[in-house]
């Protein structure tokens, strides 16, 4: 078993779920008290927002590529970077380290395309959903178009995630409020929504909807487990 390295506290919220996924899945294939082996950078999510909203993307690779290469050092295999936002960041960090790199946009194309579905909704940060590192790879990549929220509905589900779910607040009028976007975004076309942001998930999972969802957080983890041939 290969041992995974994630750079998590982005949030730590997030970061707990990969922790669990990944223990639990390893669990479920090797049975026992066997868990999977990894190690953990946990950043100061209250810098790295900071850091983001100033779009000071400098400072933030150069504490990615520092994260990414203690991992390695570390002893860790390849790289699992628990949040879609810093995937702006994937190449500079790929670059800097001789281990894998595990690109959550590809571990999320690789479901979908076990589908018949091509054009899925991408709910995230602002950055994710309106600055393309994700949506151009799915398209140029994988063949996946992406709609994307209309700019009300961008500021509301960014909001939601910065002052909400990476507190851990869950608040069912947001909830509300993502299904509506959802909802707008299927009658727009959309045949599936990404839950392009790690937190996501704590308000809207299989549990509470019955739209076709590919949530990245438990995809990543999942590839991940299957990357580390537990
Ligand atoms: N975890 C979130 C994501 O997947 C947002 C936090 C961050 O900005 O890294 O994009």
């Amino acid at each position: 078993m290969k041992t995974i390295g994630l750079i998590g506290g982005l949030s730590w919220e997030s970061s707990a779920i990969y922790y669990k996924i990944l223990n639990q899945r390893a669990n479920a294939i090797l049975g026992g008290v066997h868990s999977c082996k990894s190690l953990m950078i946990s950043v100061d999510f209250g810098e790295i927002a900071k850091l983001q909203h100033e779009e000071n993307w400098d400072k933030l690779a150069e504490i990615m590529i520092d994260s990414a290469q203690k991992l390695e050092k570390g002893g860790a295999d390849f790289i699992v970077l628990c949040t879609n936002t810093m995937h702006k960041l994937s190449e500079i960090i790929e670059n800097s380290i001789n281990i894998p790199f595990l690109h959550i946009a590809d571990a999320t194309a690789e479901v979908i395309k076990e589908t018949e579905i091509r054009k899925v909704g991408l709910l995230g940060t602002k950055f994710t959903m309106e600055q393309g590192f994700i949506s151009d790879r799915l398209i140029n990549k994988h063949g996946i178009q992406t709609i994307i929220p209309n700019e009300k509905q961008r500021n509301d589900i960014h909001n939601i995630i910065y002052n909400e779910l990476v507190k851990g607040i869950i608040n069912d009028d947001s909830r509300k409020i993502y299904f509506e976007i959802m909802e707008d975004l299927k009658q727009r076309g959309a045949e599936g929504i990404i839950l392009g942001c790690t937190e996501i998930m704590l308000l809207v999972n299989k549990n509470n909807t019955n739209d076709v969802i590919f949530d990245t957080t438990e995809i990543h983890a999942l590839k991940a487990i299957q990357y580390a041939n537990v």
